[in-house]
């Protein structure tokens, strides 16, 4: 229903490249390729607000004739009409390859060129940190902001207008040559972008559509609802009654939010008890502004996932992180949040989820509350480049900005991983109002430049605010506690608020959350302990978190299978495999994970061979399925060669082992001097 494959496709892409207009070329290249799948539930009909004028609403000659025009410069369509994914033949994708090679800044098959003009709607601190992920890439973006010298002007080129005008975006995307448009707020006027887009024939991402839906808070919620997100309960809120009967229904608190133009807890009000009701209602302007009410959500801790959608519809995600919120405003955040795995998994699934469901390319910011009975509800989406992810600037191998700036051209998408253990991100709130606000700031940015591992992001806004958002430092550690130790030189009380949410979650879990451990030692059967347990020595000697666990690759072959699959996925970075006789725990081990496996050939009780039946069975492994061997029955050697492995990316345990070192040099030399004063 959505779209349809124009017969006109590839000749609309051969007219345009006969052109030689390249804008045209891949306007057209973009409508025949860049597709979106489907659609799990109709983004166009849960919401009763949301405007019908939808690509849905577009029939399918429509589609095909606005595709028709794709050849005339400037009449192309936005991207709403663009091809579904199941409708790439061989022949257009092959006609598209020959057409790229006369482009000489084309960087994928699919995408705008290098060359393109990225128009960004807004120039605040996101769209300045889009406009330098840009640069970088070779990638020019130009900003369209009413305020003079916005942020963003500093790197990318400011035209003065209004991203709620319609002429003004109009005017700004014809005039500066801009090739495709985005934004770094929410609160733009989505039918104006739209109108602009359409009359331009120019590509928002993500699409009007999209932000209009999110806009509206409620609108949003019912979306989601309808794709099986979880999320707290909420109902829509008119009148006196519904609040009295939401209070029944909910219990107190509840939360009471307006529906649009919410941000940073403005537009939300705490519901305490029943004689709470007017003055929250009051505070939020009415029932006229459009209220709905939420309820309280029990979190222990305020989870988040920046979800990176590419131009053909497939979702990426970063690491999940754990956000902290002083007033409502964003203070701190930590990558990887400190949870047990599961539910950073959980956690994960839900934003993709929520995002799969959506249109348009770009980068979407997922807040999620992570509740005391362990359930992952989510709180709201944001269409663009968020605060929670702010930390991918320093913490990991492509920001949030790149691949926002990657996926709305259409290109390929950079590595969401994170490139150090932990990466934590401090936000630089104004804490008093203009020259005293300034200096405390620079106060903290000061410490920062004196701390290893820190990185500070200042925004360049014009006047300073209490309570406003003036830049961040990143914080980069090998390990959580080396993190949090750094931010500790700057904020103390941020490292104490991430500490004092463990302590939340552990009460409200009730039990100990388990330390990840970062190796697993396992081996076939409990006969091989009195060996295998001196590896779990060596690395408590190391204070390495270790697990153990019996699985036997003869005996219970599936169950190995699932914890070589799933090990990494656990947090696990090395694994200790010990085993005897036919011995083929390790190998089979390590043929399914992508860990560096060590194995221990054990030497069974009884054994005839003496564990060389062991050991040649864990070394004799194939080309391209490594194992480390030690020597037969050597397992404090695995353990040893464990911590050296995780040493390598941790500052901390690598003194540790120097010191180790030292400490059996020093034995030796003591041992041989003994020999030498006493004799034999
Ligand atoms: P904003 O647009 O200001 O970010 P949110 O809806 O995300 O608004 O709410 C801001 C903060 O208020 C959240 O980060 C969370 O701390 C708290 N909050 C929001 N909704 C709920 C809820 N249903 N239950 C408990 N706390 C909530
Ligand atoms: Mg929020």
């Amino acid at each position: 229903m959505l779209h349809k494959t124009p017969k006109t496709s590839s000749s609309a892409v051969t007219r345009a490249s006969q052109s030689h207009d390249w804008l045209s070329l891949h306007q057209a290249r973009r409508q025949v390729h860049i597709s979106r799948p489907p659609v799990p539930a109709p983004l166009f009909q849960a919401p009763s607000s949301v405007p019908s004028t939808t690509p849905s609403a577009l029939s399918p000659s429509q589609t095909g004739s606005n595709i028709a025009q794709a050849s005339k410069p400037g009449l192309q369509r936005a991207g709403a009409q663009r091809a579904p994914t199941s409708a790439r033949g061989p022949r257009v994708a092959m006609a598209a390859v020959a057409d790229e090679k006369a482009d000489i800044t084309a960087v994928s098959d699919t995408g705008l060129p290098r060359s393109a003009v990225v128009g960004v709607l807004g120039g605040g601190q996101l769209g300045r940190m889009m406009a330098l992920a840009a640069a970088n890439l070779g990638v020019r973006m130009k900003c369209l902001d009413p305020a003079p010298d916005a942020p963003a002007s500093w790197i990318a080129s400011q035209r003065l207008g209004h991203f709620r005008d319609a002429q003004a975006i109009k005017d700004f995307a014809s005039q500066e040559g801009v090739s495709v448009l985005t934004t770094e707020i929410e609160h733009i006027d989505a039918d104006a972008v739209e109108e602009a887009s359409k009359a331009l024939g120019l590509e928002m991402e993500p699409t009007p559509q999209t932000i209009r839906l999110i806009q509206d808070k409620f609108a949003q919620k019912q979306y989601f609802q309808a794709n099986n997100v979880p999320l707290p309960e909420f109902r829509e809120i008119k009148c006196r009654g519904c609040m009295e009967a939401t209070g029944e229904k909910f219990g107190f608190p509840f939360m009471l939010k307006i529906k649009r133009l919410a941000y940073d807890g403005r537009g939300n009000a705490v519901v305490k008890n029943a004689a709470d009701i007017d003055s929250a209602v009051e505070s939020l302007g009415g029932y006229e502004t459009g209220l709905y009410a939420e309820k309280w959500a029990p979190f222990v801790k305020e989870l988040a996932v920046m979800v990176v959608r590419s131009s053909n519809g497939s979702v990426v995600s970063y690491p999940v992180v754990e956000t902290i919120h002083k007033d409502s405003i964003c203070y701190v955040t930590e990558a990887p949040a400190d949870a047990p795995a599961k539910h950073l998994e959980a956690a994960k699934a839900i934003a993709e989820k929520a995002i799969g469901c959506l249109e348009g390319a770009g980068i979407f910011g997922v807040e999620m509350f992570l509740c005391r009975d362990g359930t992952i509800l989510l709180n709201e989406v944001a269409p663009r480049p968020h605060n929670s992810g702010h930390y991918t600037m320093d913490g990991c191998v492509t920001c949030q900005f790149e691949n926002h700036t990657r996926a709305i051209l259409g290109w390929p998408l950079g590595s969401t991983s994170l490139n150090c253990g932990t990466s934590i991100m401090l936000n630089i709130l104004g804490e008093a109002d203009d020259d005293e606000g300034v200096r405390i700031a620079h106060e903290k940015m000061a410490k920062a430049y004196k701390t290893p591992g820190a990185k500070v992001h200042w925004y360049g806004k014009d006047g300073m605010k209490k309570g406003r958002k003036v830049g961040h430092i990143n914080v980069s550690g090998a390990s959580r506690e080396e993190a949090r130790a750094r931010l500790a030189m700057m904020d103390p009380g941020a490292t104490e608020a991430l500490k004092s949410t463990a302590a939340a979650m552990q009460e409200a879990f009730g039990e100990a959350v388990p330390a990840q451990p970062q190796v697993g030692i396992i081996m076939g059967s409990d006969s091989d302990l009195p060996t295998m347990k001196a590896a779990l020595e060596v690395l408590r000697e190391f204070g390495v978190e270790g697990e153990i666990n019996i699985v036997s690759a003869h005996r219970t072959p599936e169950l190995m299978m699932e914890y070589a699959r799933t090990a990494h996925k656990r947090g696990i970075k090395v694994i200790i495999a010990g085993a005897g006789g036919a011995a083929h725990l390790p190998g089979m081990t390590a043929a399914m994970t992508p860990l560096p496996v060590i194995g221990v050939p054990v030497k069974p009780a009884g054994c005839s061979l003496d564990g060389v039946d062991a050991l040649l069975s864990i070394c004799q492994m194939p080309k391209g399925v490594p194992v480390a061997t030690v020597a037969i029955g050597n397992a404090a050697n695995a353990g040893l060669l464990a911590v050296r492995v995780l040493a390598a990316h941790d500052p901390s345990l690598l003194d540790k082992m120097l010191a180790y070192q030292d400490s059996m040099r020093d034995m030796v030399l003591a041992k041989g001097e003994a020999l030498k004063k006493n004799g034999v």
